[in-house]
Formats: structure tokens, C-alpha cells, sequence
């Protein structure tokens, strides 16, 4: 019995009726681009975000980019976010011309430590772009207190946190805006690409809009210089199905990690850390330890697919040496990418998989004293 990282075909079994009738409906009509399945699962989705309008896109990280194009940030600025991420986050402040001030993250919910930011503030700074990692929160009440008392924007990186909440409330509501991938293994999951960004600005979405889709509002005129990034009506209309399971799912994942905490908390594993703030919707499962590798190998050898996200940091990247980070520049997170590992989790994971994992993993403690 292998176990997966993620099984999406699993899933697929499992809502493969009202998937093929969506795919069908589109087909049929012959309406691939833009059209009413694209408008209504902007309208689901940003209701679903606890936020006002929504925009999709292609991907999530043109939702990055379009959104920082949409504030006006691009060179001689800079926006602060984190080394602990995917690459996306960072080439999307490149790609606007604006500079990424990288930093530290808090060793306990491996995302941005806000108490790194004041030093790292200059007339440059634009805004803020804290990443969701692994569906956790960041804490926004710092960042957003951060946020007014300098007057920066905040750009949220949502891509692995659809559903995640802070304080009650849905991440995607607190920024000026939040970006969102529908990479097929995110939480909410198209058949391909897809991205989105939510907002309350009515005027900042029409803009992203506009730039997302030739920078026009009517078919021949165009107002500004875009690009053509959109979300495939085929996948708008597979979101908007699996978009009325995605509470369903995430509340499985929960109990998931649950199960996990349970099974391995008196392990030498480090279990994830959460918040009491938080309700965090377990894009991914990673704990900790110093034998990271030996760990993984063992669990692969047992069937186990891991994954590590992610095992170089950012500013250890080749594409990324410009920046002018070493070794050394951000301990924690470098420290964190030696140790972390990614274990299965996903809705249709059972109870007697993870008590599997859990097993091998105490067969490794007692190999290892
Ligand atoms: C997936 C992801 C992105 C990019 O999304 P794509 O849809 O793959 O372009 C950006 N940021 C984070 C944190 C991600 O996980």
C-alpha cells in the first residue's frame, strides 16, 4: 500500500459526475473564453474570501504580478516579504521592476516575522507581501498595524491558504489585496493553471482586469499596455464545483492533522506550530527534524511519498544571486530548510494511512537511539 503526497485522482472519482457535466456545458456552448461560468465563480470566490470583488487570471503568480502592477509598484520600490517561500512571490516583485527586501521568518509558523520589518523600512518601501505558507496565516494584526502606521500596501500571497483564517476572519479580506493560485495541487485546485486576486477596491480589480486581458474594457480599445492572462472558462467552471467542497475538504485536512498531532506528538518530530489565532487549512503537513533525509528515505523506502517545500531557500537561488544574500543572511530560514518535510495530506487520506506513517516513524525513532 503506497501512499501519496496527494492523490488527485482520488478525488476526481469522487465528483466525477458533476466535474464531466461541467466540462460538457462549456464544450457544448463553445465558450472558452471569459463568459458566465468565469463571472460567477468570481462572484462565489470572492464571497467565499469574505472579500468585495475578485478577479481571475491565469495563475497565481500573474495574480502577484498584475496586483503589483495594479498599486503602481515597480522600480525604485520595494516591497518586503520572505526568503521561506516559492519562488513565485519574489519573481513577481521582479518582474515589475519593484526590489524584494527579503526576511527572517518565526521559527515556531515558519511564515514572516513581523517584528523584522521596522528594520528593513526605507523611503522605498511600498508594501508589505506576507506569504501564507502551508495554509497558515501570517499574524495580520502586526502586519496590518505595520501596515497603516507606515502607510504601505499589503499584497497577500494566498496561494496555499484558500479558506485560512485569522482571528475569524478569511486571509484574502486583509490586504488591499490577495492573490491566489489554482495550481491543481493547491487547496482549491483547477485541471491546469489557473490564479485569481480578491479585493475590496473596486477600482484596484477593474485595473487588474484591464491589464489581465489586453489592457482593454472593449474588445478594440485599448487604454494601457496588458497582457493576456485569463482563466480558462473550462476551469472556471471545474473551480466552481469543487469550490462547493472546498469547506468540506479543509475541515477533513483539520481533522487530518489532528490525527497526525495526536499519533506523533511525543515523538522528536516538530509538529506544526498553530497559532491560537489561527485555523489554518493544511496545504501541506511539515514537520521537522535532524535527520530530515534519513527520515524521508525511510518513508519512501515504506511507500511513503514526502515532499520538502521548499529545499533551497530563495535567497540561496541561483536565479536570485543579484540580490546579494549568502549563507548566512537568514539563519531560521535556512535552518528550517534542512529540517522540514512535507508528510501526505489530503481529504481522501484515511485514518489507517496516517496511523501507517505514524508507525514508521516510531520504527525510525527507535532505529536512530
Ligand atoms: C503556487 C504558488 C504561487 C504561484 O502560483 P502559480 O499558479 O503556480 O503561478 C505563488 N506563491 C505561492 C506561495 C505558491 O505556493
Amino acid at each position: 500500500m503506497s501512499i501519496p503526497l496527494i492523490d488527485l485522482q482520488k478525488q476526481y472519482v469522487a465528483i466525477k459526475k458533476e466535474i464531466d457535466a461541467a466540462i460538457a456545458d462549456v464544450i457544448t456552448r463553445a465558450n472558452f473564453i471569459q463568459g458566465d461560468h468565469v463571472k460567477a465563480f468570481e462572484e462565489e470566490f470572492a464571497a467565499y474570501c469574505e472579500a468585495d470583488f475578485c478577479v481571475s487570471c491565469g495563475n497565481g503568480t500573474d495574480a502577484l504580478i498584475l496586483a503589483l502592477l495594479a498599486l503602481g509598484i515597480g522600480p525604485g520600490d520595494e516591497v518586503i516579504t520572505v526568503s521561506h517561500t516559492f519562488i513565485a512571490t519574489i519573481e513577481a516583485i521582479l518582474h515589475v521592476g519593484a526590489t524584494p527586501i527579503l526576511i527572517d521568518i518565526d521559527p515556531h509558523t515558519m511564515n514572516m516575522d513581523p517584528s523584522l520589518i521596522k528594520e528593513k523600512l526605507s523611503e522605498k518601501t511600498r508594501a508589505i507581501l506576507p506569504v501564507h505558507l502551508y495554509g497558515q496565516p501570517c499574524d495580520m494584526d502586526a502586519i496590518m498595524a505595520l501596515a497603516k502606521e507606515h502607510n504601505l500596501r499589503v499584497i497577500e500571497d494566498a496561494s496555499q491558504a484558500h479558506g485560512a483564517k485569522w482571528g475569524g476572519r478569511r486571509v484574502g479580506s486583509f490586504g488591499d489585496v490577495a492573490c491566489f493560485s489554482f495550481y491543481p495541487g493547491k487547496n482549491l485546485g483547477a485541471y491546469g493553471d489557473g490564479g485569481a486576486v480578491v479585493s475590496s477596491s473596486e477600482g484596484l480589480i477593474e485595473s487588474i482586469r484591464c491589464y489581465a486581458n489586453h489592457g482593454r474594457f472593449e474588445k478594440y480599445n485599448h487604454i494601457k499596455v496588458g497582457v493576456n492572462s485569463r482563466l480558462d472558462t473550462l476551469q472556471a467552471a471545474i473551480l466552481r464545483v469543487k469550490l462547493g467542497y472546498l469547506e468540506e475538504w479543509n475541515g477533513i485536512k483539520r481533522s487530518h492533522a489532528e490525527r497526525y498531532a495526536s499519533a506523533l506528538g511525543k515523538s522528536d518530530l516538530i509538529l506544526p506550530f498553530v497559532h491560537t489565532k489561527a485555523e489554518s487549512v493544511w496545504h501541506l503537513y511539515v514537520v521537522q527534524h535532524a535527520m530530515r533525509d534519513a527520515l524521508k528515505e525511510m518513508l519512501e523506502s515504506e511507500g511513503i511519498s514526502t515532499g520538502v517545500h521548499y529545499p533551497i531557500p530563495c535567497h540561496l537561488q541561483q536565479a536570485l544571486v543579484h540580490l546579494g544574500y549568502t549563507a548566512g543572511s537568514f539563519p531560521r530560514t535556512e535552518e528550517v530548510c534542512a529540517s522540514i518535510l512535507s508528510l501526505p495530506m489530503y481529504p481522501e487520506l484515511t485514518d489507517a494511512e496516517i496511523d501507517k506513517i505514524a508507525r514508521i516513524y516510531e520504527s525510525f525513532e527507535r532505529c536512530i537511539h
